[in-house]
């Protein structure tokens, strides 16, 4: 029999379980479908990455989050939403992937995974951004020593590293690698580094690359990638540098194509802003909502955890008030 809810969340990010919290609240029989382990987003981050948030603010349902240094880490951001799932016991269905939702007739949604067929009343789409690369589009970026996600510094050791890119991602794993004993270079599109680093790793950043520790080639960009060289054209015209590994940390996107066949609305602009009503975040597809940083479709930095955690409520007393 195709089991029926009141409310379909699919993903299971921290976004995800703060509407499931607020399902619970309100009494809504809810399902959470995560296509990965919980938090999943979260898991494929660096493995020493520092939040740029303090612990109270990645906080859902109230419940405290103890850190003991100013900002927490990957790590003890698991350990706090593994405990969310203890303490609320959310209904979950972890690895199984949303492949489809339809809305019929009778304004039912249907929802396809890749293991089984549900009904709902109600669908809140809460993938997040973490799931496609932006890539560079430049010939040879397919080559397995191209990476678009970077883990940990170990295997960069003693290599040369290109990053690309000059946010948090790409100055995070440039630092971390040249720490470990790599040589990077760093090729960044424009003359500086992006303002949105973290606040106490710019000034880190900037005089490694002062002092020539790290090399970096501003106002530049990657042309082609071969064996054991890249190409970059630079303000002084192209240079080839030899290397062994590309980290191309050149952002992430949602997945527009997924929001767009579900009927959602983007904006016609290059941001491809979904379309919702902001006082209950409910789309253009009614009973269908979006909460969490998949509301900011290209615009990937515009929503986080703190400003978006209301979402849920935002959703909850919308479709209870019906
Ligand atoms: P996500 O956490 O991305 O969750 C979406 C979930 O949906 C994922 O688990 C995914 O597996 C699942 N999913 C996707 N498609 C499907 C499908 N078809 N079927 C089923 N499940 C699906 N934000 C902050 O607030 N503070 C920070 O300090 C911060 N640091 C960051 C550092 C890095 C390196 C990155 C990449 C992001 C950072 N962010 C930070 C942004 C952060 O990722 C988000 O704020 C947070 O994860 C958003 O939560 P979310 O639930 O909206 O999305």
């Amino acid at each position: 029999m195709t089991e029926q809810f009141d409310l379909i969340i699919v993903g299971g990010g921290p976004i995800g379980l703060a509407c499931a919290i607020e399902a619970q609240k309100k009494n809504l029989h809810y399902l959470i479908i995560e296509k990965g382990a919980i938090v999943n987003s979260i898991f494929n981050y660096p493995l020493y990455m520092t939040f740029f948030s303090t612990a109270e603010r990645l906080e859902i349902g109230n419940i405290p989050f103890n850190c003991l240094a100013p900002k927490p880490g990957r790590q003890e951001a698991l350990e706090y939403y593994r405990n969310i799932h203890r303490y609320f016991n959310f209904n979950i269905r972890l690895f199984e992937k949303v492949n489809e939702i339809k809305k019929t007739s009778d304004s039912v949604f249907e929802v396809t995974t890749d293991k089984k067929f549900y009904k709902a009343k109600n669908i809140i789409i809460a993938t997040g951004f973490y799931d496609i690369p932006i890539t560079m589009n430049v010939k040879g970026e397919e080559m397995p020593k191209v990476r678009h996600y970077y883990k940990e510094a170990h295997e960069y050791a003693f290599r040369k590293v290109l990053v690309v890119g000059a946010n948090n991602s790409s100055v995070d794993a440039a630092l971390e690698c040249w720490r470990k004993g790599a040589d990077v270079t760093m090729v960044i599109r424009k003359n500086e580094i992006n303002s949105r680093v973290k606040y106490w790793v710019k000034p880190d950043i900037e005089n490694r690359i002062e002092e020539g520790s790290i090399k970096a080639y501003f106002e530049s960009n990657i042309t082609e990638i071969r064996d054991t060289e890249v190409e970059i054209e630079t303000p002084d015209g192209k240079v080839a540098i030899e290397n062994d590994f590309v980290l191309a940390l050149t952002g992430y996107k949602p997945d527009l194509n997924f929001l767009e066949k579900v009927g959602i609305q983007l904006s016609d602009d290059e941001l491809k802003i979904p379309s919702y009503n902001p006082e209950t975040m409910e789309t253009n597809v009614k009973g269908l909502f979006l909460a969490g940083v998949v509301c900011g479709g290209m615009q990937t930095h515009k929503w986080f955890i703190e400003n978006s955690r209301i979402h849920a409520s935002l959703i909850m007393d919308y479709i209870t008030s019906k």
